[in-house]
């Protein structure tokens, strides 16, 4: 055997940064700069989604019909990086890693055959402002994270990750080299419909009981073991075997 190649693709609300409100704030003054309502109170519920599905979502809250709002989504988008942007410091004075983050991206950074990198349903710009105002985009290779702004659903994103880091990188990784970390029920529904694996923490929204359930390849209350965890991702194992 050679070196274990291993693809992993982090998600980034929940389970490596919580942004704080400002992140979910930047959405309602994206749409009231679009439409010139405020959609305040909303209560769409943003866990797992991605952010173009968020966004949609909100202008159905405020009656706008799916024509309507498919129109105005683009410029919500455009709004919402611009926003989330003007609230950099917000998200790094109310924001944090998680726990274990910090220790653990540097030691897979470490692992020969390993590449990180993130899927998640922020926009691309929004994802590299989260990660980068806690400084772990050292550790990821984020040209060839899988994003909202690749696909409304994110289902569809741990092949365009692939295709990402094949064409950028010219690394060939099979769905079985892929491990999707992630924090709700969605994470693990795009990493199986990618034929990934998945572990799930319970850092974000999801109680470790909620996620214990589901079937993922291993649960975790959060990733401070990092030796353990680290291990786990890095193993030859079948999936479903624990670390
Ligand atoms: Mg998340």
């Amino acid at each position: 055997m050679g070196v274990r190649r291993r693809f992993i693709l982090w998600d980034v609300d929940g389970t490596l940064v919580s942004a704080g409100p400002a992140a979910r704030d930047a959405f309602d003054l994206a749409v009231a700069a679009t439409v010139g309502r405020s959609p305040h109170g909303h209560g769409v519920e943003m866990s797992g989604k991605t952010d173009p599905q968020i966004a949609m979502e909100i202008l159905a809250a405020l009656e706008l019909s799916e024509g309507e709002a498919r129109g105005h989504l683009p410029v919500v988008l455009r709004s919402l990086e611009e926003e989330l942007q003007t609230a950099a410091d917000l998200v790094r004075e109310h924001g944090r890693v998680m726990p274990g983050i910090g220790t653990l991206l540097p030691e897979l950074h470490a692992a020969a055959g390993v590449v990180q990198s993130v899927l998640t349903g922020n926009l691309e710009a929004n994802a590299r402002l989260k990660v980068g105002t806690f400084g772990l985009h050292r550790w990821l290779d984020l040209d060839v994270g899988a994003y909202g702004s690749d696909d409304q659903d994110r289902s569809r994103l741990v092949p365009v990750a692939l295709a990402k880091v094949r064409d950028r990188r010219g690394i060939r990784f099979e769905p079985g080299d892929v491990w999707v970390v992630g924090d709700t029920p969605l994470d693990l529904a795009c990493a199986r419909a990618g034929g990934a694996r998945c572990l799930l923490v319970a850092t974000g929204r999801f109680g470790f009981e909620e996620l214990a359930g589901l079937g993922a390849d291993a649960v975790l209350s959060d990733v401070t073991e990092t030796g353990a965890v680290a291990n786990l991702l890095l193993s030859d194992g079948e999936a479903g075997s624990e670390g």
